[in-house]
């Protein structure tokens, strides 16, 4: 989001919708996302916001039965509406997906060595010799030890976080130009998490990779991310660098998130006041007219009801919400009088 040269990944007015008995779920609503060459964006919002649906549209890893518009661009190819065969090649060689749980993505019956040399055979059309010793090199890279032995190892023999790490070789294998992470770390012991973070960010700075980290987990996207894109009931509310989000956040919906996050330092625990929005996130079948977060937002007044709130400029990023003045400063969740803020 914030480069002046051409992104490798241009997201365009994406949308995504289920047609279902009950009526249609839009699940992804106009999302607009650029990621630069070696630049890291996380993803955040609550469970069923459309952030994992937005991640699978991009590569056409969606059902049939989902109606995707817009524009996808990749590297300036276009990937909505693009032949099955033509995401295939894609998939993988330009862009590569990690998932949450790497057990039921790796084969229990292969080693971890066939099955990233499997990958460097099909796509890199590599020796079975060749590829068995660049699985080495890539454990290894992804801070395997003794990789050598390792290559031996069925999944069941490594800890959860190795098979994390092996799945990460596996997806960069054929050195893509997108890593798409899907809450990467959610299925880990915390002790672990910190490691698999690392090992993107090692990524991203060896091989220029750039990684779109989807995840509810604010300590791993104020670790990780350059910029930061949230999300709610399928739209895009806030973007901005990280620095810009964590510190001043704009969207009445972001405070809050932030709000409710843990920080490690106890003094300023103990100061936090959270923005408490309810558990009831509405349905994508029959989302809130106007503003889809009036629903919970404190701050909510008549307008929000009858009209979008449009995207306000805020440096590299925006806010979408009525509040939000010209000059891209927001109203404070936690003590802000929506008429106050009006006058
Ligand atoms: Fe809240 Fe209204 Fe802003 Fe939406 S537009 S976030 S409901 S104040």
């Amino acid at each position: 989001m914030t480069t002046a040269s051409a992104p490798v990944l241009e997201i365009r007015d994406l949308s995504v919708s289920f047609p279902t008995e009950t009526g249609t779920v839009s699940a992804v609503d106009g999302v607009s996302l650029d990621l630069a060459a070696g630049e890291i964006v996380g993803m955040v919002g609550e469970s069923g916001c459309g952030k994992s649906v937005t991640a699978m549209s991009l590569a056409g890893l969606l059902p049939g039965s989902a109606r995707v518009t817009g524009s996808v661009r990749l590297d300036g190819t276009q990937l909505v509406g693009a032949r099955e065969s033509a995401l295939r090649r894609v998939r993988g060689r330009e862009i590569a997906y990690i998932f949450q749980e790497p057990m039921t993505s790796l084969n229990p019956v292969l080693t971890v060595g066939r099955q990233i040399g499997e990958v460097l055979q099909v796509h890199e059309r590599m020796s079975r010799r060749a590829a068995r010793a660049r699985a080495m090199e890539l454990l290894t890279l992804v801070g395997i030890p003794s990789a050598a032995q390792r290559v031996d190892n069925y999944p069941h023999q490594l800890s959860g976080g190795m098979r994390q790490r092996v799945m990460i070789a596996m997806a960069v294998a054929c050195g893509p130009k997108v890593l798409v992470a899907d809450e990467p770390t959610t299925a880990l012991d915390v002790t672990v998490q910190a490691g698999i973070l690392q090992v993107l960010r090692d990524l991203r700075d060896r091989l220029g990779t750039s990684v779109l980290i989807i995840t509810h987990d604010l300590s791993a996207v104020e670790y990780l991310a350059d910029d930061i894109a949230v999300m709610y009931l399928g739209q895009l509310v806030e973007t901005g660098s990280r620095e810009r989000i964590f510190a001043r956040p704009a969207h009445p919906y972001t405070q809050a998130l932030l709000s409710a996050a843990p920080v490690a330092d106890p003094v300023r625990q103990r100061h936090r006041q959270p923005v408490l929005l309810g558990d009831d996130l509405p349905s994508a079948l029959d989302p809130p007219s106007g503003c889809r977060f009036r629903t919970r937002c404190p701050l909510a007044f008549d307008r929000c009801a009858t009209e979008v709130p449009a995207q306000t400029a805020i440096g590299d990023g925006m806010a979408a919400c009525h509040l939000v003045r010209p000059d891209g400063t927001g109203p404070d969740v936690r003590t802000a009088d929506p008429s106050e803020v009006l006058s």
